[in-house]
């Protein structure tokens, strides 16, 4: 049975845009696995570890045979042949893929826990999430959309991602919280 899971995909090094469409041509190329819906690309300042360049972040919908485990699999070997090197926790990274929702399902494995751990804080992965699916729950049935507006209340601006406008090399500022995505 096809199960529908949400990829995070971020970049923060080299030719950026370009590793995010390379690392979706590695994607669709798994076996039993298409690519059903792609979010816009945004522009996130970095999380966590601040000293580093700009990430670019987006996030896809899959439909897949694959188990989470054998998907987390297949993503890590993916970021491995891309050039990622694991040198420090949040430090610069020419590719990440989280895998941040599978179906209905909750995974808590020592190398895997789904839904991602970090999603409800993570504006970067909220915003283009709901950009593909603005009806999105938790398995626990918690809205992501009443997440997204709490989150961004307590955020300022200069740390809301930017939907990168890829025609123009310009950005689009993202809706002010509370109003719709
Ligand atoms: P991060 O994504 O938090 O910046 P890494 O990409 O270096 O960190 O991931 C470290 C480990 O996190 C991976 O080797 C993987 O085993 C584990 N992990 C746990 N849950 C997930 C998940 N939902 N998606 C991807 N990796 C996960
Ligand atoms: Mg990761």
């Amino acid at each position: 049975m096809k199960n529908k899971a949400y990829i995070a995909l971020g970049s923060n090094v080299g030719e950026k845009e370009e590793n995010l469409a390379q690392a979706q041509k590695h994607i669709a190329m798994i076996a039993d696995t298409k690519i059903t819906r792609t979010s816009s690309i945004y522009q996130t300042v970095p999380w966590g570890k601040t000293d580093q360049d700009d990430f670019l972040n987006q996030v896809i919908e899959i439909e897949t045979e694959f188990s989470p485990l054998q998907l987390l699999s297949v993503l890590l070997n993916i970021e491995i042949n891309m050039g990622r090197q694991r040198k420090e926790k949040w430090g610069p990274r020419i590719i990440d893929l989280d895998i941040l929702l599978y179906g209905e399902q909750t995974v808590d494995e020592p190398e895997l826990k789904v839904p991602h751990p970090y999603l409800c804080e993570r504006l970067f992965v909220l915003i283009p999430l709901l950009e593909i699916n603005p009806d999105i729950v938790l398995p626990d049935g918690t809205n992501l959309k009443e997440v997204l507006i709490r989150v961004k209340a307590r955020t300022d601006n200069k740390s809301i991602p930017n939907m990168l406008d890829l025609n123009k090399g310009s950005h689009i500022d993202t809706p002010k919280s509370g109003s719709r995505l």
